[in-house]
């Protein structure tokens, strides 16, 4: 594995890029790294017996990875880190990627790997026995490694409830206390997704519009910020994902975040009827793997049971394999029932509950 010293600047690091990327293959152009959004990387031709990881998940949560990977086999890894631009490259080198595997989050963007056709299937007995059928592509072609579940963040002081249900975020009772970031962003996509697999479209356009009617502000901002919206009494509930909790009560950085987290009570929506919404972080096998066996023994380490403990406690997130245990802190947040649909299922169904965000005018906010 290969990092720049994070002592050297951003520009640095793309000036940098630059010079290495035409060294070493010029058939990648300037403006596919321009817009790449790259934080950390190294731009290498495909070196023999090197697994190449192109990960949209960041340093501190693939790095000990990886490193327990070269310890067990011995088999080396370099890594492109970016926040975007990714499966773009990937598709754009075509045959000449030196891309093994690519890592990212979400099912929107596995799907978007598939899409593009960046992605060739793998039968691994290993990683079908690791990871649940649910939360693997029926095709072999992404595979889920954590899971994360989208739920809502409840004022303490204002919340009396304990339970709460994805349909009733559009009851009258909320008018003007939910928060939320946009309804296009791949986490609500996906949310919306799931009722339209639960309820039908009609009944989830008409849950999308009570849920327009009860929103405090416009949607705007990450999921932190509607926690922070929480904190500060701008609204009563939020919809963010699960690892947050984690990230705030834990952020030395940003001690301010341990103070919005602690002013919410986290709520697994739907837990006496189908369970909550999970999503994915996942992998894929890229469809020119130059290092294909050995890029299937990374795969297949990464459904391990050693790795699902790290990779989960280092983000806060479910492990996808059943029986590893959580992390204290997850655990702390109680038992919930994920949702059994196959996320196979909310790709399919994106596009739909995409254009329904559009159609119902949700990113609008509270028509006053
Ligand atoms: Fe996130």
């Amino acid at each position: 594995m290969f990092l720049f010293p994070a002592a050297l600047s951003k520009r640095k690091l793309k000036v940098s890029l630059y010079s290495l990327a035409f060294a070493t293959f010029g058939v990648v152009s300037l403006s596919s790294f321009s817009n790449s959004g790259l934080i950390h990387s190294e731009a290498h031709a495909a070196e023999k017996g090197v697994v190449n990881i192109y990960s949209y998940r960041q340093p501190f949560l693939i790095n000990p990875l990886l490193e327990e990977f070269t310890k067990q086999t011995g088999i080396k890894t370099k890594v492109i880190f970016a926040k975007k631009g990714l499966i773009e490259r990937v598709a754009a080198e075509g045959k000449l990627s030196p891309a093994d595997i690519l890592l990212t989050v979400d099912i929107g963007r596995l799907s978007a790997a598939i899409e593009k056709s960046i992605s060739q299937p793998v039968n691994s007995d290993v990683i079908n026995g690791n990871i649940p059928a649910k939360y693997r592509g029926a095709k072999g072609d992404w595979f889920g490694l954590t899971i994360r579940s989208r739920v809502v963040y409840a004022s303490k002081e204002r919340v009396a409830q304990d339970a709460i249900t994805y349909e009733e975020l559009a009851d009258p009772k909320w008018r003007g206390k939910i928060c939320m970031r946009s309804g296009q962003h791949v986490y609500n996509v996906a949310m919306i997704a799931s009722m339209i697999a639960h309820n039908g479209a009609e009944k989830t356009r008409t849950w999308l519009k009570g849920l327009k009617a009860n929103l405090a502000r416009k949607p705007s901002g990450n999921d932190r910020a509607q926690i922070k919206a929480v904190y500060s009494g701008l609204c009563d509930i939020a919809i963010g994902n699960t690892y947050y909790m984690g990230k705030m009560v834990t952020n030395e950085k940003k001690p301010e975040q341990k103070k919005w987290a602690s002013a919410v009570k986290l709520l697994f929506p739907n837990t006496k009827s189908r369970g909550a919404h999970v999503n994915v972080s996942g992998m894929v096998l890229a469809k020119h793997s130059p290092n294909k066996a050995s890029a299937i023994k990374l795969m297949e380490f990464l459904s391990s049971e050693k790795a699902q403990q790290i990779y989960s406690k280092v983000n806060f997130e479910y492990p996808v394999k059943d029986g590893v245990a959580w992390s204290d802190l997850v655990k702390s947040w109680g038992e919930f029932k994920a949702d059994d649909l196959a996320l196979d299922k909310i790709a399919e169904l994106r596009k739909a509950a995409s254009l329904l965000v559009d159609e119902t005018d949700l990113n609008n906010g509270p028509s006053s």
